[in-house]
């Protein structure tokens, strides 16, 4: 065992090898894989039915990957933050979104962001890592222990970060959160949400998983979306929506385009019609998000009636949508209002 890697990176398989190259029988591989994902295990120490000295080699070969809850804030709607610190002292957020019929955990996969969107708190400090698999995934054993397992039926990468960004690190931990024998979580309950990495979304297409595929949109065509988003001018609309549509075509899966509200820009009875266009004809749903705000950033939330108008006005052109109610927005842990290091401050 000279590679180094953090257990919950480890697939059965690979995690089996591991064991095997240090003389352990297979049987223990199930064991230890029944206490991180049955019974709820975050340290090797917690394994009572281990012999001591194989605790101690595997905690010091393949280690849980650290994460320290260093805050916890409760809204007043039920969403829960989760700050936790990284072995490097990175610190990164976790939110858990219960509703009545489903509850999400939106989930980080990049400490800080590159891609500066100009009204999302996450890219303000910069970018400063990825997350391995096992850091992704923790996230979600560390939340359901909180919270109780059974309570998380939702996977959403959209916590900070660009998933496609650290594609190789998001897909292991998306199979790993999957697997009956890890997650148990079924993919169609997983959504990837990406800010428009072409090339990330072609690779997924080809992965034959049924996972969610979701696109941070935004504006309906390149001059506005280059304003609000950098990232256009390298996959202008030209190049993402036919990649988007490919998407659709080849999993049969609909695709989803999230949309901000932001009052007197994006949110125009032209928006509408422009953003209708991008849409017809094929298998894809718009979620409206009125913007939260973020005290860095000049943008104002639309009034209801502006909101509803433009939902009335998309419906109208035969667009499939839904609006996103905030949640969280009190503690900081709304769309859009996640950043690095957020709670060491308060
Ligand atoms: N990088 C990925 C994952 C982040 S998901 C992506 O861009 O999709 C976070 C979602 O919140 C994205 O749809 C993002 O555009 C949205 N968001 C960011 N800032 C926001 C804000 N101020 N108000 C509402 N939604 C926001």
């Amino acid at each position: 065992m000279h590679q180094s890697a953090d257990i919950l990176s480890l697939s059965r398989d690979e995690f089996s090898a591991r064991l095997a190259a240090i003389g352990e029988k297979s049987y223990r591989a199930v064991q230890i894989i029944e206490w991180i994902y049955e019974r709820q295990a975050c340290s090797f120490e917690e394994m009572s039915s281990l012999p001591r000295s194989l605790r101690d080699r595997l905690a010091a070969e393949v280690p849980f990957p650290q994460l320290t809850e260093r805050g916890r804030k409760v809204s007043s709607d039920g969403t829960v933050k989760f700050l936790f610190e990284l072995a490097d002292g990175q610190m990164i957020e976790t939110v858990f979104i219960p509703t009545e019929k489903r509850s999400a955990l939106c989930i980080s996969s990049q400490a800080g962001c590159k891609f500066g969107c100009g009204f999302c708190a996450s890219g303000l400090g910069g970018w400063k890592r990825n997350l391995s698999a096992g850091e992704i995934v923790a996230q979600v054993l560390r939340a359901r222990r909180a919270v109780a397992p059974e309570k998380v039926t939702h996977i959403v990468f959209m916590g900070v970060g660009e998933p496609f960004d650290n594609y190789d690190n998001v897909l292991k931990a998306a199979r790993l959160l999957n697997a009956a024998d890890g997650g148990n979580i079924a993919a169609r309950r997983i959504t990837i949400s990406t800010c428009g990495l072409v090339p990330g979304i072609k690779r997924l297409a080809e992965e034959g998983l049924q996972i969610e595929l979701s696109v941070s949109l935004h504006a309906p065509n390149d001059r506005l979306r280059s304003q609000l988003m950098p990232v256009n001018k390298k996959y202008p609309l030209r190049e993402l929506m036919p990649a988007c549509r490919a998407y659709a075509k080849e999993t049969n899966r609909q695709v989803t385009f999230e949309y901000i509200l932001i009052k007197d820009l994006t949110c125009t009875p032209a928006a509408a019609a422009e953003l209708a266009a991008l849409m017809r004809g094929w298998l894809s749903k718009v979620n409206l998000i009125p913007y939260n705000p973020v005290a860095e950033f000049p943008y104002a939330t639309p009034a209801r009636e502006a909101v509803f108008a433009f939902r009335q006005e998309l419906e109208r052109w035969g667009v499939i949508c839904t609006l996103r109610s905030p949640r969280g927005r009190d503690v900081g842990a709304a769309c859009g209002q996640l950043r690095l290091g957020a709670g060491k401050r308060d």
